[in-house]
């Protein structure tokens, strides 16, 4: 089963057969899906047959957006919090607090139901890939039941038991990170494949964080890092230190920090959203590029600090806010997070590529910054299977539309 989809206004490949790792775009184009993989992209003239014909009728289309940051195993929202905030109380970490009360409280299938509706919300706004931590379970059977719930809607699961110490461990932290990176790791690697710790003043500090990676590397499972969100700090060190795959937030950091991710295999992830929904200033996105630092952008959905699942909104912000090109921005937002998540099968549309494309209600990339909340993802396919919105195709391939 083949899919020509022609007719492309702009066709976002991102790639690596194109020279260079950078945005790569082609005008009038065409590709051919293949089962669930990207068979032949190119001229929409110089197109071969396929089974199937969809016209795009000069719309763009891109590479799936790769969502490299989330936080989805939770239940209870936190509303009144962010108004609060934005009447000028500030973010701190313990707010995570309410969050897990309300997870422990919850059924398997509460946190399943608020999952898929998170997953279904996402991808019809076009992430094809999304990352999902644990972190607000934080007693061994709570974290070991949200990485369990996470592998059932993503491949990209990571174990946070360092999310924050828990309200029962506040006289003993150093008990809660024997816990972190003993039973409980041991309870949740193996539905996991990344280990992750927020390394920040009021969650844990530098040494806590070290062993923690370094536990759960000998479990198997690959670093992350929450880094340098809140202030300066070791965040980012002690990921670059650990070969971590990401440094996550990236607000605050010295110039050995940033020299420290450029000569590193770690990306810095930025996270915009969370600078909107906390009013902190945004991450310094133009340094880090002009010093040769691989930059992604991740939506952080979460119910605390930032409660959104558009990665439009955050490449808008990226590129308002943060100084990127527009190009930058779709870069961060879909190969940039594939880099983060260590996979090259995603966030490029090469051949080869697994096929998870989205159609822009637009001509260009550029909309979803020029036209910032307004939801212009017409379709979305993943793994080569049209998988959201497919009403814009009327007019295209009947067989599509089944
Ligand atoms: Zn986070």
């Amino acid at each position: 089963m083949s899919t020509l989809i022609t007719n492309i206004g702009e066709l976002v490949t991102n790639a690596p057969e194109a020279g260079g790792t950078g945005f790569a775009a082609l005008n009038d184009a065409a590709l051919v899906i293949e089962q669930d993989t990207i068979a032949w992209t190119g001229a929409a003239a110089e197109a071969p047959a396929a089974d199937d014909r969809v016209d795009a009728a000069g719309r763009a289309i891109l590479p799936g957006f790769v969502d490299s940051h989330a936080h989805l195993v939770f239940a209870g929202e936190r509303g009144a919090e962010f108004a609060a905030r934005m009447a000028g109380i500030p973010y701190t970490a313990g707010g995570i607090r309410s969050t897990v009360a309300a997870t422990r409280a919850a059924s398997d299938a509460d946190l399943l139901a608020n999952l898929h509706g998170l997953a279904a919300e996402m991808l019809s706004q076009g992430i094809t890939t999304f990352e999902c931590k644990s972190g607000y379970g934080l007693t061994v059977a709570d974290e070991a039941r949200s990485v369990a719930l996470a592998a059932q809607v993503t491949p990209e699961v990571t174990y946070l038991g360092a999310h924050v110490v828990p309200p029962e461990f506040e006289a003993d932290p150093a008990g809660y990170v024997d816990l972190a990176r003993g039973p409980m790791l041991d309870a949740c690697a193996p539905h996991a494949r990344w280990v992750d710790v927020f390394c920040e003043r009021g969650a844990f500090d530098a040494d806590q964080s070290r062993a923690i990676l370094a536990a759960g590397r000998s479990a198997g499972l690959q670093p992350r890092v929450h880094a340098n969100q809140l202030g300066h700090g070791a965040g980012v060190q002690v990921a670059v230190e650990a070969g971590a795959a990401s440094a996550d937030h990236c607000t605050f950091l010295s110039d050995a920090d940033v020299d420290a991710l450029a000569a590193s295999g770690t990306v810095a992830t930025l996270l915009p959203g969370v600078e909107f929904s906390t009013r902190q200033p945004y991450p310094d996105a133009r340094r880090l590029l002009d010093a040769g630092v691989t930059v992604a952008i991740a939506t952080d959905c979460n119910p605390g600090s930032c409660f959104t699942s558009s990665m439009s909104f955050c490449i808008a912000l990226a590129v308002r806010e943060m100084h990127m090109t527009t190009r930058e921005a779709v870069w961060s937002a879909t190969a940039g997070g594939a880099r983060a998540l260590r996979r090259d099968d995603i966030g490029h549309l090469g051949v080869g590529a697994r096929a998870d494309l989205v159609m822009l209600e637009a001509p260009s990339h550029a909309y979803l910054a020029y036209r910032p909340g307004v939801p212009l993802v017409a379709a979305v396919w993943q793994g080569g299977s049209l998988a959201a919105s497919p009403d814009v195709l009327t007019g295209g391939s009947q067989a599509v539309q089944e």
